[in-house]
């Protein structure tokens, strides 16, 4: 099951001219849609109790305006928050033109609150001028407004949607996932940022990662999760806790070293 269509590697401006992927009133949240934004294909969600209604955004990504805007306007949906599931700039690059004047606060783990203010600096060795370059003067990060702190266990009740957060570090120290618990026939709901992957997991060998951390939180936040579990990672196709129970290497095997992806 693809619901992802890859992006063209390389391609680090525009509209991803990606078909919008509604897999909507699977769960608790009732409506989700998104598509993989900018050159790293970071999944970029709205999340949403129906059309129509307020939403939250998840993890706006380079390049992720564009299509965004037109998700939003389709589904009649109005934004009042932004969650990021940790601090790399694949995942944050558009939260300041998101949010700035449009009284919506972005929410991210204290551990990863300090990488708001260097979004740059604390992804990678690269500097504001290389990237730049690669992004063809298309950057836009800033530091949003107004941010608030995440914390473990914290029930987020925004726009109507009830999630849970997970501090899950190991790919970096302040990643998060958000739960949506079962609701009668409609399985869980995790937005797993870069903790996991179909088949795979997040990276830990940038700035802030740890692989012992990983493997606990793999342990700890992944593993008690039921099998019709549906899992919204922050790049690649959608998959559930039972499929990567069974095929992902990196839950039979807690102690490998993961194989990168994404940023
Ligand atoms: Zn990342
Ligand atoms: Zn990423």
């Amino acid at each position: 099951m693809s619901l992802w269509p890859r992006t063209e590697p390389g391609r680090l401006t525009g509209c991803p001219a990606i078909p919008e992927v509604p897999h909507a009133r699977l769960q608790a949240i009732v409506f989700v849609t998104g598509f993989p934004a900018g050159a790293w294909g970071a999944n970029c969600y709205a999340v949403a109790t129906a059309e129509g209604e307020d939403c939250l955004i998840v993890d706006p990504g380079q390049a992720s305006i564009g299509p965004l805007t037109d998700i939003l306007e389709r589904h009649r949906l109005r934004p009042v928050a932004v969650l990021l599931t940790h601090g790399h700039l694949d995942h944050v690059w558009s939260v300041a033109p998101l949010t700035a004047g449009k009284d919506i606060p972005a929410y991210i783990h204290a551990d990863d609150r300090y990488r708001l203010a260097d979004i740059v600096g604390t992804t990678f060795s690269m500097s504001r001028e290389q990237l730049m370059s690669m992004t063809q003067g298309a950057l836009e990060l800033t530091e949003p407004d107004d941010v608030r702190i995440l914390s473990d266990g914290e029930v987020l009740e925004i726009a109507g949607v009830p999630l849970s957060v997970a501090h899950a570090p190991g790919h970096t120290e302040g990643s998060v996932a958000f739960v949506s618990g079962r609701d009668g026939e409609r399985p869980p709901v995790m937005l797993s940022g870069d903790l996991l992957f179909a088949g795979s997991i997040g990276r830990t060998d940038l700035p802030g990662g740890d692989p012992q951390a990983m493997t606990r939180s793999l342990r700890s936040v992944v593993l008690p999760l039921d099998d019709d579990t549906v899992v919204l990672p922050g790049h690649g196709e959608t998959t559930t806790i039972g499929r990567e129970r069974a095929s992902n290497p990196f839950l039979q095997d807690l102690g490998s070293a993961p194989a990168p992806r994404g940023l």
